[in-house]
C-alpha cells in the first residue's frame, strides 16, 4: 500500500543569517572562548583595553607609586 503523498512545506529556512551569541543573543561573527573551551562572548559583549594603558590605570589606583608606570606609558606614546 502507498503511503500518502502528501507534499510538507520544507522546514524554515534559518532566521539569522548569522550565529547567535549565547551570552548575549545578538548575532555575531566572532565567538571568543577562552583556552578552557569557556565562551567568552562575542564581538559584541568583548571588548579589550590596551595593555599598557589597562595597567597604567590599576597601578594608578593601588599601587604605591601611582606615577611611575603612567609616565612610562606616556612616554612610550609619545615616543
Ligand atoms: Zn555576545
Amino acid at each position: 500500500m502507498m503511503s500518502n503523498n502528501y507534499c510538507f512545506d520544507p522546514p524554515d529556512p534559518p532566521e539569522h543569517k548569522y550565529p547567535i551569541c549565547p551570552l548575549c543573543n545578538a548575532e555575531c561573527e566572532t565567538i571568543y572562548h577562552s583556552c578552557d573551551g569557556d565562551i567568552l562572548g562575542c564581538e559584541h559583549c568583548v571588548s579589550s583595553v590596551d595593555a599598557w594603558e589597562w595597567q597604567a590605570e590599576e597601578e594608578k589606583n593601588a599601587g604605591p607609586d601611582p606615577d611611575r608606570l603612567y609616565d612610562e606609558y606616556m612616554d612610550r606614546q609619545s615616543a
